[in-house]
């Protein structure tokens, strides 16, 4: 099965007792049991829910992994993930990783000592240099959040092989339908599924992939142990917004090319981050691990007052935190989504007071392109 039909039929299609074409919001919290622990798969909807459970066959498919798992948010399933590690273990983690990310593996696991080195992923040696005797595990996001940094799937998991580590990736930029690192020798691949898989901006949600029966099981384990799921109405939205996640793809990388070409001529804007460019550093590397680029970009416009302009300006894209939906979204990475790292680091990573980072949507390109030529002026 090729993507786009995989996302039409794969995972559970339908509904056998009825032929109903769509999977049934199963709105229900418990099952009846025959008899003590004789039930027909379901005793609890914590544990398993039917629509939940059609979701993450559907995620598992996409990604081609041994068993999927859907959290009531991104960040339920990034915690979920890191629960699988004990007070000492050491992580090594991507240095641009997601605002949010960064705060909860700061903030709130550093308190169960649970340590975490930044590193420049893209830079496979940097990493190599980073890991310790207690190091479990190397999670990394490719592209990264807001500069688009590119990581070499096949290296990092190379060392990760090499050491017996984790290799976790969150591929929420790419999306399963434009890459799928569990074919680069990922064990785990999580998603913020609030964001192109839901893709209408009407729905939270976090969905992991395993890669071994072994995880599958300890997964589940937190999964049903500390309860972050996701609800069965949560569950059917998502579904129905995965189907047409290939369309959507394409239709936003034609936007996303045209806008990126106008924003590299335009004598404004000194920097434009997008792994489409030939002359992005991690150009070649995205086009042998990915088939397409995506409708992420960040573009420097010199200062913060000039992002303010520009903001101020702008009609068609939506000031907004969050990415990938059908409206094009536009934010000031350093103000919003990044805030919550502190000014000196952000300035060490790049992500200046003047970038700007959009989320091409699916309006029409030359609308996008003339709002954005009059908010440059
Ligand atoms: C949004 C996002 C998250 C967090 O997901 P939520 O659904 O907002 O909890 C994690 N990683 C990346 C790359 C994201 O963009």
């Amino acid at each position: 099965m090729r993507k786009k039909t995989k996302l039409i039929h794969g995972g559970i299609t339908g509904d056998e007792q009825t032929g109903a074409v769509n999977v049934p919001i199963y709105q229900v919290s418990t099952y009846e049991q025959e008899s003590v622990g004789n039930h027909k798969g379901y005793e609890y909807s914590r544990t398993g829910n039917p629509t939940r459970f059609a979701l993450e066959e559907l995620i598992k498919d996409l990604e081609g992994g041994k068993q999927g798992f859907a959290f009531g948010s991104g960040m339920a399933a990034i915690t979920s993930v890191f629960m699988l590690f004990s007070s000492g273990d050491h992580v090594i983690m991507t240095d641009d990783v997601y605002g949010g990310t960064y705060r909860v593996v700061s903030k709130v696991l550093s308190r169960f000592q649970i340590d975490v080195s930044f590193v420049d992923t893209s830079s496979p040696d940097e990493v190599k240099q980073a890991i310790q005797s207690n190091t479990k595990a190397i999670y990394v996001e490719t592209p990264t959040n807001p500069l688009l940094k590119v990581t070499n799937l096949s290296k990092i998991s190379d060392l990760a092989k090499e050491q017996d580590l984790l290799f976790i990736v969150d591929n929420t930029f790419s999306t399963p339908y434009w890459q799928n690192p569990i074919e680069f020798g990922a064990d785990i691949v999580l998603h913020s599924a609030t964001k192109y898989l839901g893709g209408h901006s009407d729905v939270v949600a976090g969905l992991v992939v395993v890669n071994s029966e072994k995880l599958a099981e300890e997964l589940h384990f937190i999964l049903n142990s500390a309860g972050g799921i996701l609800g069965p109405q949560d569950s059917y939205l998502l579904i129905r917004g995965m189907k047409t996640l290939g369309v959507r793809m394409e239709e936003i990388e034609e936007n996303t090319k045209q806008v990126v070409e106008f924003l590299h001529n335009h004598p404004s804007v000194t920097n434009v981050y997008y792994p489409g460019l030939a002359s992005h550093s991690g150009h070649q590397i995205h086009l042998s691990q990915a088939s397409g680029f995506g409708g992420m970009l960040s573009f420097d416009v010199g200062s913060g007052e000039m992002a303010d302009q520009v903001l101020n300006r702008i009609q068609y894209f939506t000031l907004a935190e969050s990415l990938g939906a059908v409206e094009s979204l536009i934010s000031v990475p350093a103000r919003m989504t990044h805030a919550s790292i502190p000014k000196s680091r952000r300035e060490e990573l790049g992500i200046t007071d003047g970038l700007i980072r959009i989320s091409v949507g699916l309006e029409d390109a030359e609308d996008l392109i003339e709002d954005l030529e009059q908010a440059l002026k």
